[in-house]
């Protein structure tokens, strides 16, 4: 490596799939230092979020620390922080604690939750983005089943033993499988006034179908599956406010004490801090090679980013997408330090997935569709090989066979002092 003076310095925000994929592929490289920002000291692997969020997996089983993931680059600098201004003409970023210079500056800082302008909803109906969200999630899912047992009439304990789902993509629909498996097989036998199987889970989807990202036939089939193992759904029905009484559609109001967000999200607002246009949701619409026309030397990558595909459409904030885009970033630093063209990016499509339930799961790959245990062992395989860490991976594996042979489910913490904050 060549000494600090005249390496090229990148600075890149966000550790998730886009940035630690950048700064993998960059590390030890001659005539180049890195430094790495994030908020969190560790690497998020939020597909498996909801796992956390129904008891499955702890925290620590879907987060590795960053500083071990890129402990073996002596060119890569962490620092844990989080940007709050960004000055693209002067080249530097602004953190709570000091101002960062770069050369090339990569930003993959992701997407949170969106509630379409009723932020005032979240109190009552947490979204999942984070493990402090999921694990809220967790408090509230096995709080209610403990009030339950606490209430004599069958009316109050009905409020507590029901649970909506807003939003029926794959994070609902997973969501929904879980809080039915929870309900219908971990908790049965457990409590002795209440019988968790009268528990009512409610899907509620704004469109004809769920996983509308599907094919209609393996949409179907999913609905279908949810629908066996318990899960009402509902379609077509807009959520006109929620309460802590419940949810209401229209002026209907379905009684429950648990709300979970699946509904929207939106772009990290740290976008707005480079000055350059944003599309209607306010990702940061880029070059084909992935860097903003009017500042060549910044890239923007991973959910955050508009980037068009093949057919003129913007690609989708998905894990894969964003692994791409961060070593083809990579790539592209590297072309321009050697004064070469950049390349375009070109997202190659491995297809989509999501799981419904035990042996339940869709999947689409160029056309070939497959579904149930075959399905379900893929999105299982998958899974692991992008988990980080063996350690993660091991623990992950031996927690899924043990449910799947009993339907345990390992991480069944209340945790909060205050357990009770979703009662009346
Ligand atoms: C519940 C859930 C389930 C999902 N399931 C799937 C799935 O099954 N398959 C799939 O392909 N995709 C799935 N996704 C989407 C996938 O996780 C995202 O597309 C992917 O994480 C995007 O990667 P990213 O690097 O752009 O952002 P992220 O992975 O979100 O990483 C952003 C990073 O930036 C950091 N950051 C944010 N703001 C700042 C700041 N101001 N300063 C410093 N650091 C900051 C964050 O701490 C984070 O580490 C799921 C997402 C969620 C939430």
């Amino acid at each position: 490596m060549k000494n600090k003076s005249t390496s090229a310095h990148i600075v890149i925000v966000g550790a998730g799939f886009a940035g630690i994929n950048t700064a993998k592929k960059l590390g030890n490289l001659a005539g180049i230092r890195i430094t790495i920002l994030d908020k969190n000291n560790y690497h998020l692997f939020q597909p498996l979020l909801y796992q956390v969020a129904m008891a499955g997996l702890s925290p620590a089983e879907i987060a590795s620390p960053i500083r071990s993931i890129l402990a073996k680059y002596d060119n890569i600098e962490i620092n844990l922080g989080e940007v709050i201004a960004i000055n693209p003409e002067e080249k530097f970023i602004e953190t709570e604690f000091k101002k960062i210079s770069f050369d090339y500056l990569v930003l993959a800082c992701g997407a949170s939750h969106s509630y379409f302008g009723r932020n005032e909803w979240e109190q009552f109906a947490p979204g999942m983005k984070t493990i402090e969200q999921a694990t809220e999630i967790r408090r509230r899912v096995l709080t209610a089943f403990e009030i339950a047992e606490q209430l004599d009439s069958e009316k109050d304990q009905e409020k507590y033993l029901t649970f909506i789902v807003v939003g029926g993509g794959p994070t609902g629909v997973e969501l929904s499988g879980s809080l039915c498996e929870i309900a219908y097989h971990t908790l049965n036998n457990e409590f002795k006034k209440i019988d968790p199987k009268k528990t009512k889970v409610i899907l509620i989807e704004a469109g004809q179908r769920i996983l509308a990202s599907f094919s209609e036939t393996l949409s179907n089939k999913a609905k279908e599956d949810l629908e066996q193992i318990g899960a009402t759904i509902i379609l077509n029905k807009r959520v006109d406010k929620i309460s802590a009484d419940g949810v209401w559609l229209g002026e209907t109001l379905i009684p429950a004490k648990t709300v979970i967000w699946a509904a929207g999200v939106q772009p990290s607002k740290t976008g707005k801090y480079l000055n350059t246009p944003l599309d209607s949701v306010g990702r940061v619409i880029v070059e084909d090679s992935l860097n903003i026309k009017k500042y060549p030397y910044i890239f923007v990558i991973g959910d955050q980013s508009h980037c068009k595909d093949k057919f003129n459409k913007p690609l989708p904030g998905l894990a894969p997408v964003a692994i791409q885009q961060g070593i083809h970033t990579a790539k592209n630093i590297c072309r321009a330090l050697n004064k070469k063209d950049l390349l375009p990016f070109i997202y190659f499509d491995k297809g989509t997935m999501a799981t419904i339930g035990k042996g339940r799961a869709i999947s689409e790959y160029s056309g070939i569709k497959m579904r149930g245990k075959i399905a379900w062992l893929a999105w299982l395989f998958v899974h692991i090989l992008y988990l980080i860490g063996f350690r993660n991976k091991f623990f992950v594996l031996c927690q899924w066979i043990w449910s799947y042979l009993t339907f345990g489910r390992g991480a069944r913490l209340i945790t909060k002092q205050d357990w009770r904050s979703n009662s009346d």
